[in-house]
């Protein structure tokens, strides 16, 4: 590709060609970031998951210059991990549970996920001098300050008391029978860890702090590429619900807000940070895009009209129905109030900045889902029920 030569860091220093272990290769960011560094870079990628479905297209037919190699395998019992770390000049682990049903319903799954499981590799790092770049979570930071005040309270107002700052926001999570905190809970001891390897032990990190990424690719629908009774995440929710024409369920009201980005945007963030060692190492990074902050109540209004305009049908005639919590996640389910990501590190840092708007990218991802889906979910809703 013609970009690939002589490509520049932001300090014009030309880039090497490093040989990247990326854990977790096979899932929605890790399948972008191996289509970005295929398309656009030099660099060799060691593919490490337990699916591929999602990168069949870069693995299939292999490629002549053999940069992605992919090697199945469980980071749970594959006593293969440490000489992929070993191999590599850089590691980026995106393995994790980290879909909100799972948290509250398989809360020892997820701590395990997030926590024990990613211990091995940020030891393998360090212990080998590698660098390593781990995905953690918006989440870290819990609720908002805000949150705590009376509806009307005049600082709700207040940026200080919503805005999450990586160096200054606390990390604020519901009580221990609150399930739903076992997520950010497991990930907020994994950043501890990997910042205090840092610290002790000289360990070159950079962790990730996704807020709401989506795009093609993102989980599964029920019933077609996924399990019938599973609950994704709320794109996936939502795009399901239009593919079937039901209407979309707003949990607890719809009222939680949360800032989309588009995936495509927050790859290049982190192809920067990949590329930058000395300006990302040793950084906390939030990567999101605050100028598209919705309730998820406006997302699936957005989403019902712009499905409507790609898919060519008329709008749904109820686009909304109510459900608790307790009936859609069940015991335990607890919620971010509002997540708007302080973007002056990744700024200075990086010189960053997302680009896409919510209706845009939300075109550009209900096109994908109409063209991959909508065929395969006329065929199930056309088949009689079977036992
Ligand atoms: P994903 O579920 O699509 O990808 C995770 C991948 O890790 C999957 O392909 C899975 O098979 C693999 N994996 C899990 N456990 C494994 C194991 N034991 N061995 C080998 N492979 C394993 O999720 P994603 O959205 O791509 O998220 C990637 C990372 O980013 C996660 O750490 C997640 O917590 C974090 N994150 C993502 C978002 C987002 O907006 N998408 C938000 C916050 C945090
Ligand atoms: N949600 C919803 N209906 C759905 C799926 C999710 O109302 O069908 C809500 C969920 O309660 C949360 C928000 O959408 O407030 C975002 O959920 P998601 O699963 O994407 O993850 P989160 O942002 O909470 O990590």
């Amino acid at each position: 590709a013609p970009t690939v030569e002589g490509r520049l860091d932001l300090d014009g220093n030309t880039i090497k060609a490093m040989k990247i272990c990326i854990i977790g290769a096979g899932g929605f960011i890790g399948s972008h970031l191996c289509e970005k560094l295929m398309e656009e870079t030099p660099h060799t990628i060691l593919a490490v998951d337990v699916y591929n479905d999602k990168i069949k297209h870069l693995l299939d037919p292999p490629r002549p210059d053999g940069r992605i190699q992919f090697h199945r395998l469980n980071i749970k019992n594959d006593s293969r991990l440490e000489g992929l770390v070993k191999l590599s000049d850089l590691t980026i682990n995106l393995a994790a549970i980290c879909t909100p049903a799972d948290y509250n319903t398989r809360p020892l799954d997820t701590i395990y996920s997030n926590f024990i499981d990613a211990l091995p590799v940020v030891k393998f790092c360090s212990e080998n001098g590698k660098r390593l770049i781990h995905f953690s979570t918006c989440e870290v930071y819990g609720k908002t300050i805000g949150s705590f005040l009376p509806k009307d309270h005049p600082l709700r107002q207040d940026p200080d008391f919503y805005v999450l700052k990586e160096d200054t926001s606390p990390c604020i999570f519901g009580s221990i029978e609150k399930q739903r905190w076992s997520y950010a809970c497991a990930k907020q001891l994994i950043e501890r860890l990997i910042y205090a390897e840092g610290a002790e032990n000289g360990l070159d990190f950079t962790i990730v702090r996704p807020f709401n990424w989506i795009g093609p690719r993102m989980d599964f629908i029920p019933g077609i590429d996924g399990p019938s009774e599973g609950v994704p995440r709320v794109l996936a929710c939502f795009s399901n619900n239009l593919l079937r024409r039901e209407s979309l369920k707003l949990v607890d009201g719809g009222e939680s807000q949360r800032t989309f980005i588009y995936i495509k945007d927050a790859i290049e963030a982190v192809l920067l940070m990949i590329e930058n060692p000395s300006r990302a190492n040793g950084h906390i990074f939030n990567v999101g895009n605050p100028n598209n902050e919705v309730s998820v109540r406006q997302l699936a209004e957005i989403m019902t009209q712009v499905y409507s305009k790609v898919s060519g049908e008329p709008p749904l005639e109820v686009p909304t129905i109510d459900v608790s919590s307790k009936v859609f996640y069940g015991e335990g389910y607890d919620d971010s109030d509002r997540r708007i990501p302080d973007m002056n590190i990744i700024n200075k840092q990086l010189g960053w900045n997302p680009k896409t708007s919510l209706w845009d990218l939300l075109d550009s991802t209900l096109t994908y889902q109409h063209r991959t889906y909508a065929e395969a979910v006329k065929m199930t809703l056309a088949k009689p029920m079977t036992s």
